[in-house]
């Protein structure tokens, strides 16, 4: 089987790595038809989080379960299944309380830019569509195991509720999807902000009314005056840079929910400004899984459409090149077919 491998900055390769096999009772494997290259690849990528061995790349997965373990109750061989970057069991008080990515049995899925993948815990941690998807469905169903989870998450974590003006700060996949989520949950008023011209084009069509192409404190000026001087009612953070962070929680009203789901880069917060800001924080990594079965039912019943980030598709063997254009900020996000 072949993979993509990270040897070092900006050297990503295609190499025969073997296949996986079932190593816990509990595991499934599974065919991948599509998978993708994630924005925070790129921090491996770029060298800014850097490999020390060659490391298996890809955390974004679906596809038909081939094999499963024999402690495997709820997953069946056949299925078309969606899972997220961390493996749960789904049982823990921490999966029941929503956070599954803080499971107390989490376990990272790594490997998946390839065309087969081993899924830990699997019964819980896949969860199956209704029926084998149609091929157009794939892409959107594959947004479902990262991006278009995090979004979800982001918008969630700052309490989207109808009517509210919400501003996103980021206009990768991830904030882009951070607008589609902020519009299907009901914001009246959504401030997208970005300088780049087909990203500004997709964040209007999933549901900007507003684009703040200025950055740092301009651009929160700009929101302020887009907001009567007060700020938004919720914001997405989906960079994880100390001036995306600092743009979200200053663009926030107080009262106002600042969602963060951009992987902090050497991101520090100041305890007076926060204090005085009256704003609340929440974020981290994704529980992805608490919100798969209501994102299956949305894109199944064609509701949303998040497949439509992926404005590059690739075979698997170009994979070097999918790293390429997302680093140059010639693609949004790149879809591989193994
Ligand atoms: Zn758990």
């Amino acid at each position: 089987m072949r993979g993509a491998v990270l040897y070092g900055p900006r050297d990503v390769r295609l190499k025969e790595r073997q296949a996986p096999k079932i190593t816990e009772p509990t595991d499934a494997i599974i065919r991948l038809p599509a998978t993708c290259i994630c924005g925070s690849d790129l921090w491996d990528y770029r060298g800014i989080d850097p490999v020390d061995q060659p490391t298996p790349m890809g955390h974004e997965y679906c596809g038909i379960v081939e094999e499963v373990g024999h402690a495997v109750t709820t997953i069946k061989r056949g299925q078309f299944v969606i899972g997220s970057f961390f493996a749960s069991d789904n049982t823990c008080p921490n999966c029941q309380a929503g956070y599954q990515t803080s499971c107390l049995r989490r376990k990272l899925v790594g490997g998946a830019q390839a065309g087969r993948l081993r899924v830990p815990l699997a019964d819980g941690t896949l969860v199956a569509t209704p029926d084998l998807p149609p091929d157009d469905l794939i892409p959107s169903l594959l947004a479902l195991s990262d991006v278009m989870g995090t979004a979800w998450f982001a918008a969630e974590a700052a309490n989207v509720k109808p009517g509210m003006t919400v501003a996103v700060a980021g206009d990768g996949a991830v904030g882009l999807l951070g607008v589609l989520s902020a519009r299907q949950m009901g914001a009246e008023r959504i401030i997208a902000m970005s300088r780049h011209e087909p990203r500004q084009k997709l964040a209007c069509e999933f549901g900007a009314t507003d684009i703040v192409t200025l950055r740092g404190d301009r651009g929160v000026a700009r929101i302020k005056k887009l907001t009567n001087g007060i700020g938004a009612d919720a914001v997405l953070e989906c960079v994880g840079t100390q001036e995306a962070m600092m743009q979200a929680i200053r663009s926030a009203r107080p009262g106002a929910s600042v969602g963060f789901v951009g992987v902090p880069h050497g991101v520090e917060l100041d305890g007076q400004e926060l204090f005085f800001s009256h704003v609340r924080l929440h974020g981290g990594p994704a529980p992805v899984r608490r919100f798969l079965p209501e994102l299956i039912d949305l894109v199944w019943t064609r509701k949303i459409d998040p497949g439509r980030v992926f404005d590059l598709t690739l075979p698997l063997d170009e994979v070097a090149e999918g790293y390429r254009a997302m680093d140059e900020r010639r693609a949004i996000k790149t879809l591989l077919r193994p």
